[in-house]
């Protein structure tokens, strides 16, 4: 079958774009059409690209200590306002079901979502994940690369200075558990080794992991092992395979670790100056320095990323992988991939590779809509049960 017409027939899911960043802090206007050296994401390009739904980050950058809840509501109305300005491009999706009527039709609207990344955003309060729910997030990554007071991450897990947990706290499984009862999506990117398997186990609804890739071929923490990817395809979730050239290309990873030293160092001359002169530290502009630095190690083929999500596909199944790129959020993409304008390219790639039009809708947003689904389900299921009540009874703040 043509690529093309696959590529068309298919409702495309992206489950991880850091744009909000750029709504709040750059004023950005997503119908504005912008260089690529400048963003991944903007409605031209979504079009170009047929993306169907993009769950949008609600990222937390760990600087906004004190403020982390405040924060993420400023990013939430973000994303609302820009589907308030364009209807007609546009609209805000809650359910899977929100996402398929938002692709029918001549208009084939965007199905904008959200996603909290880093569980400090709830400031160890279960009635503000409920709010985040009733503002429409969708999923939540339990860490971002800091360990919170209930999860331990990946980012800093051999940190001494850090405390840890040893995985999940009894106060982060209650976080799982009202996550399910809600029907907002457990996310387990980011988090360490221990806080994954914790989670496998008590979680009742599959999981998902909104961007990650595969550790067996790209050696970084933030990768999966085939263990945990296996454990995935067991629990009914799906992998979305993250398109960051350092993790899903060695060579780029060992290349980008080693200019750590020098990288870092100018972040740090550049936040001082910053401070210095009394001017904002925006994640835009520690990006384009980060850029910088990445634009001199070569770009991988589009190859590697092809090949992690042929091993996901392999390892925890065809029924369990799907697209999460992190666009807007990372300083360099593979050879091929400029912006979400580039996606027609995964899925003639994957053509090339044997995969059946049928096998390709389903990485390309078929695998995350069943998932999706199917958490809706338990939370149905959960709210009708007595015990619910009880444990609502207990969810409060700590
Ligand atoms: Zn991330």
């Amino acid at each position: 079958m043509d690529p093309n017409t696959i590529h068309q027939s298919a409702i495309i899911v992206d489950t991880h774009a850091d744009t909000p960043q750029r709504f709040l802090d750059k004023d950005f206007d997503l119908g504005t059409v912008t260089p690529v050296s400048e963003g991944h994401l903007d409605l031209q390009k979504v079009k170009q690209g047929n993306l169907g739904a993009e769950f949008f980050s609600i990222w937390v950058e760990p600087r906004f200590e004190g403020k982390y809840a405040k924060r993420a509501l400023e990013l939430i109305d973000s994303v609302h306002e820009q589907a308030r300005r364009h209807p007609d491009a546009m609209v805000m999706a809650y359910t899977a079901g929100d996402i398929e009527r938002a692709r029918r039709g001549p208009k084939k609207r965007l199905a904008a979502l959200m996603g909290v990344e880093g569980g400090h955003a709830i400031e160890n309060n279960l009635r503000i994940l409920r709010d985040f729910y009733r503002l429409g997030v969708r999923y939540m990554t339990l860490t971002w690369s800091n360990t919170n007071e209930w999860a331990d991450s990946s980012g800093d897990i051999n940190d001494p200075k850090v405390q840890h947990h040893n995985g999940l706290t009894d106060f982060g499984r209650e976080v799982v558990q009202e996550m399910n009862r809600l029907g907002m999506l457990v996310d387990i990117s980011h988090v360490s080794d221990k806080t994954f398997w914790d989670t496998i186990e008590i979680t009742k609804a599959p999981v998902i992991a909104s961007h990650s890739s595969a550790r067996a071929l790209t050696n970084h923490p933030r990768n999966m092992t085939d263990e945990m990817l296996a454990a995935v395809g067991k629990n009914g979730g799906v992998v979305m395979v993250n398109f960051y050239s350092a993790f899903i290309d060695e060579n780029f990873r060992k290349a980008y670790a080693a200019q750590r030293p020098e990288r870092e160092a100018a972040v740090k001359a550049w936040q001082e100056r910053m401070k210095a002169e009394g001017k904002p530290i925006t994640y835009e502009e520690r990006n384009k320095i980060e850029k910088q630095f990445a634009s001199r190690i070569p770009r991988p083929p589009l190859k590697s990323l092809i090949d992690h999500i042929d091993h996901v596909a392999k390892v925890a199944g065809v029924d369990h992988v799907g697209l999460g790129s992190d666009f807007d959020g990372v300083d360099s993409l593979p050879e091929g991939i400029d912006s979400v304008a580039d996606l027609p390219r995964i899925t003639a790639a994957l053509v090339e590779r044997g995969y059946t039009s049928d096998q390709i809708r389903k990485i390309l947003g078929g695998n995350l809509l069943r998932v999706f689904r199917e958490a809706e389900r338990v939370s149905r299921e959960m709210q009708a049960q007595p015990t619910a009540t009880t444990l609502k009874a207990r969810a409060t703040s700590r």
